[in-house]
């Protein structure tokens, strides 16, 4: 299964990406979980990361491309890219990738969700910062606010989920992402699924029109 999870900010594509790794086996790829290791590390990565992040805009394109690069060197097997590509340079060198791997992608998945609920859901936003597994204080509450329901441990908001951050992040994906839905939707890859239902029915649609897609492919 190698898949894109496309959408804006907020829409569940980690919460999404998280159960399917578990149900299938693809390896979730989370861009904006490798970038905030680095940054709690303190690796150079992390530090040049850290000034973009921190107002909700992009890291450059050649950093990331490259840190891509390393994550499918280490890669056997499936993926679901979470929060990657996010550009059209992004995604010309990440199809350049696959073309050479001869790995085509099996379906790009778009999130469609409206801008209030996101930015809703953002700014009720609150994860676990060890493991990255987060929930929504509103839709997808832990069962005792504050403590992960796996591990213990306390949950914080993300620095980028304050509410000037998010309505950047939210014009940055309007701007600069949300191109790619054209991009994909050329190639026959793109799926739609409502990502504002519940979570299981997320995954539900999402699950039933990936293997549709697969069935159609093979
Ligand atoms: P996310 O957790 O996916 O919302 O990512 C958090 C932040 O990491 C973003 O606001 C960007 O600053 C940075 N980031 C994550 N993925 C990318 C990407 N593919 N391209 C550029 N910046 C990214």
């Amino acid at each position: 299964m190698r898949l894109i999870f496309l959408g804006p900010p907020g829409a569940g594509k980690g919460t999404q990406a998280q159960i399917l790794q578990e149900r299938f086996g693809a390896k979730q790829i989370s861009t904006g979980d490798i970038l905030r290791e680095n940054r709690n590390k303190g690796t150079d990565l992390g530090m040049l990361a850290k000034s973009y992040m921190d107002k909700g805009a992009l890291v450059p394109d050649e950093v990331i491309i490259k840190m891509i690069e390393a994550e499918l060197e280490k890669l056997h097997g499936g993926f679901i890219m979470d929060g990657f590509p996010r550009t059209t340079a992004q995604a010309e060198a990440f199809d350049a990738s696959l073309r050479a791997a001869n790995t085509p992608l099996d379906a790009v998945v778009l999130f469609n969700a409206d801008r209030e609920t996101l930015f809703t859901r953002l700014t009720a936003r609150w994860t676990n910062p060890r493991t990255g597994r987060s929930y929504n204080s509103v839709t997808n509450p832990p069962r005792v606010a504050g403590i992960d329901d796996e591990d213990g441990g306390p949950l914080v908001q993300r620095e980028d989920d304050k509410p000037e951050t998010v309505t950047k992040r939210l014009d940055v994906y309007e701007r600069q992402t949300a191109p790619l839905i054209d991009y994909y939707r050329k190639s026959g890859k793109l799926l739609e699924i409502n990502a504002l239902a519940a979570v299981e029915d997320v995954t539900r649609e999402l699950v039933s029109k990936v293997e549709a897609a697969e069935k159609a492919a093979s």
